[in-house]
């Protein structure tokens, strides 16, 4: 990217990434309050935004606020490529100094930027915010949330921090740690933790959406499950062959008793339930453990087709 986003020609020291889908009833509130915390901040700052293909009007509404405020930039990406990828989109664009990451729907606070930052200038390359209480969303999520982070935990060599949402602050040389993780399937909570350096967690209240809706329903989230487990643990494959041994070994074992029986007893033909029983047991177990393979097969072909993370359809840097 050309001298980007940098007001009046002056690099920014500290640039606000936020990935924005179909925020346009959010944005303008966001931008109010995001505007008077940076004001308050003794340094440069840039906004920059990242449409992340919207179908409403937030186009718009971005380029109304670029109008307004000489500090903020834009990006727009060519379609939709979701939350990860426009991260990614915006965090490449910072070339100078420390990033900050949020979301424009306001469920974190811009005003624990100062707090960010003081942290950051304490000597952090990453100040995470984590949030303490889960305000606005069903039991139902808050469990599940509890239950993916547990298992993150136990399965991978990469502790994510719990609760901890994109919400936060990178230091220069962590930006560029991060730049260089190029791969697809972007687990971007797992990736700002794995680069690792000096991190540090700040505790703030979530609160609910201020408008729009959440782009995460179930689906979507079970896949971000699910991706951050294979990106960043080998232990379903490893699973699949712990399951396909106590197989074998069970059949083995029931293998011998039908012998032995044969041999004391007789054999009066009958067996169809046992061979049944055996056979889809066993097809069972090898259609899981194929399944498996194939989840991580997939996101080898992925990678391997080596496509760029996102395009951008327009740029607008800073006045
Ligand atoms: N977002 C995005 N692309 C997408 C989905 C979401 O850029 O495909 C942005 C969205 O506009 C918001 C942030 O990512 O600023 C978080 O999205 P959301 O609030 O839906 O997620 P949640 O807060 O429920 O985790
Ligand atoms: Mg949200």
């Amino acid at each position: 990217m050309p001298r980007s986003f940098a007001p009046g020609g002056a690099m920014p020291e500290l640039t606000v990434v936020v990935p924005a889908y179909n925020e346009a009833d959010v944005l303008e509130t966001f931008h109010h309050r995001l505007a008077a915390v940076l004001d308050t901040l003794p340094l440069r700052c840039a906004v920059l935004y990242v449409d992340d293909g919207s179908r409403d009007a937030s186009w718009p509404v971005i380029e109304t606020l670029l109008a307004r405020d000489p500090r903020a930039g834009a990006l727009r990406l060519s379609r939709n490529f979701g939350k990860e990828a426009a991260l990614t989109a915006g965090l490449d664009a910072v070339e100078e100094g420390a990033a900050v990451v949020i979301d424009a729907d306001l469920q974190d606070p811009p005003e624990l930027i100062p707090e960010l930052v003081a942290q950051w200038r304490a000597g952090h390359d990453v100040v995470y915010a984590t949030r303490r209480v889960r305000e606005g969303e069903s039991r139902f999520k808050r469990f599940t949330a509890a239950a993916f982070y547990r298992t993150m935990e136990r399965l991978s060599d990469t502790a994510v921090p719990r609760d901890t949402g994109d919400f936060r602050l990178l230091s220069r040389r962590a930006l560029d740690a991060l730049g260089q993780l190029r791969e697809r399937q972007r687990f971007m909570k797992g990736l700002f933790a794995w680069i690792g350096y000096r991190q540090v967690a700040v505790h703030y209240q979530r609160e609910p959406r201020q408008a729009g809706r959440t782009k995460w329903n179930y689906w979507r989230l079970t896949q971000l499950a699910i991706e951050g487990i294979t990106s960043f643990s080998n232990a379903p494959l490893r699973l699949a062959t712990w399951v396909g041994l106590g197989a074998a070994l069970l059949a083995f074992a029931y293998g011998l008793w039908v012998l032995g029986k044969a041999l004391l007893y007789g054999d009066p033909v009958r067996g169809y339930p046992t061979l049944m029983v055996v056979i889809l047991f066993l097809g069972g177990m090898q259609l899981l453990a194929l399944g498996v393979i194939g989840e991580y097969l997939g996101r080898n072909y992925a990678e391997s087709k080596q496509r760029p993370l996102y395009f951008v359809e327009e740029r607008r840097p800073p006045r």
